[in-house]
């Protein structure tokens, strides 16, 4: 470490003054070009009031997180999600007995081990990401992608889809989406949401309440629109140690992005909570990390002691206060554009 004299140390705080500063190398913005919250000049305040309250009341301070993303950062504060949910590695982790998290840092990717083969849920971005990210963190885990029999695209946005082609022409896996998100895929790119990706074969269209049954596992899938028109939920039982448990893996934890999305994700997540009550399900899990804190699970995965619960297990009622909690936002989303449900 080198010596900095005194009259040093002043010049850098008049040079830090200077609006032509530097941040690592890269000229900084004037606050006055700050990223600012998201305009609302339609704002029914006192309905975006009473559903942050509702929705504060289900979070309590086990889900205040996935509350605040959800209601407030993601819809409010966009930037602080850029900032976060950026494109990178992450450990790949063994999150059940058959459960194995293959994704990156801004999107997942799930395989389901059954005893025939091989379940995949979501592809990452494109064919590079499949090939360089999804495929070894797959074999650090001991999973050969030979094994894949299924991909399911949960929903039809290119963070999910984009490695789907690349997959299903190396492994010889089917694809599965519901119709309308196939449709959706192959009636072409969306700008700002996904742009110039190979589409995979058309191939298995899953129906709403159909099953995929492999070897010793059935998954049972709904169509649950909202953050797409067709975006497919998944419920599955898994083991913890030989426990038991079931899988609740909605496949638009990303919310509605416009009014008839919003619109449509409310009966629905009504619906998805109705569903996973009836199945038991007490396993929380997303397709993107950010949604239900999963690389920090992970981590304490990986690091727990015997004894120490699995963090996706998060019980019965807190699985139906989460769904509730997507609703509830949605609300307050309708009530910053000044309408109602
Ligand atoms: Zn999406």
């Amino acid at each position: 470490m080198s010596f900095v004299p005194v009259a040093g140390i002043a010049l850098a705080l008049l040079a830090s003054a200077s609006p032509a500063q530097e941040v690592g190398g890269a000229p900084r913005q004037a606050a006055v070009d700050y990223p600012a919250p998201t305009a609302l000049p339609k704002a029914n305040e006192a309905a975006v009031a009473q559903h942050l309250s509702a929705a504060r009341k289900l979070a309590g301070t086990d889900l205040f997180a996935d509350m605040a993303h959800r209601c407030i950062i993601s819809p409010v504060y966009p930037v602080r999600v850029r900032g976060i949910q950026f494109d990178g590695k992450i450990t790949p982790t063994k999150v059940f007995d058959q459960l194995y998290s293959v994704g990156q840092n801004a999107v997942s990717a799930y395989v389901l081990k059954t005893s025939a083969g091989l379940i995949l849920f979501d592809t990452l971005d494109n064919a590079d990401e499949a090939k360089t990210l999804l495929v070894p963190n797959m074999q650090a885990l001991g999973l050969d992608p030979k094994d894949l029999k299924y991909i399911v695209v949960t929903h039809g946005h290119g963070d999910h889809y984009g490695g789907a082609r690349w997959l299903q022409q190396t492994t010889g896996a089917r694809v599965v989406a519901s119709a309308i998100d196939w449709e959706m895929m192959e009636k072409g790119p969306k700008p700002g949401v996904f742009k110039d990706l190979p589409l995979p074969k058309h191939d298995m269209e899953m129906k709403d309440g159909g099953t995929l049954t492999l070897g010793d596992t059935t998954i049972r899938f709904y169509v649950t629109p909202g953050h797409t028109p067709g975006t497919l939920s998944a419920i599955f039982p898994v083991t913890d140690h030989g426990q038991r448990h079931i899988v609740g893996f909605n496949g638009g934890t990303g919310g509605g992005r416009d009014e008839a999305g919003l619109r449509a994700s409310i009966p629905a997540f009504a619906r998805w909570g109705e569903l996973t009550k009836a199945a038991g399900v007490d396993v929380l899990i997303a397709n993107h990390p950010l949604h239900a804190e999963t690389i920090e699970k992970e981590e304490l995965l990986r690091h727990a002691l015997p004894g120490d619960p699995n963090p996706f297990v998060v019980g019965a009622d807190t699985y139906q206060r989460y769904v509730r909690i997507q609703a509830e936002c949605a609300r307050v989303q309708l009530a910053r554009m000044g309408l109602s449900e």
